[in-house]
């Protein structure tokens, strides 16, 4: 399984991987991008401090 998502913790939001320029540039190497499998991951870890990346879920 990849992994879908990523959370920015330093802005507490959370965008889908490729789905906007910011995403798609992150660096493995930046600590505070945070990888995960699932939306319900992310919600599960920090609640509802984190937020969705309008851009990236803009269809959904
Ligand atoms: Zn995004």
């Amino acid at each position: 399984m990849e992994k879908k998502y990523v959370l920015n913790t330093k802005t507490k939001k959370y965008h889908i991987i490729n789905g906007c320029r910011y995403s798609k540039n992150y660096l493995k190497s930046d600590t505070y991008m945070k990888e995960y499998y699932s939306e319900e991951d992310i919600i599960a870890e920090n609640q509802n401090y984190v937020s969705r990346c309008k851009t990236c879920f803009k269809n959904k």
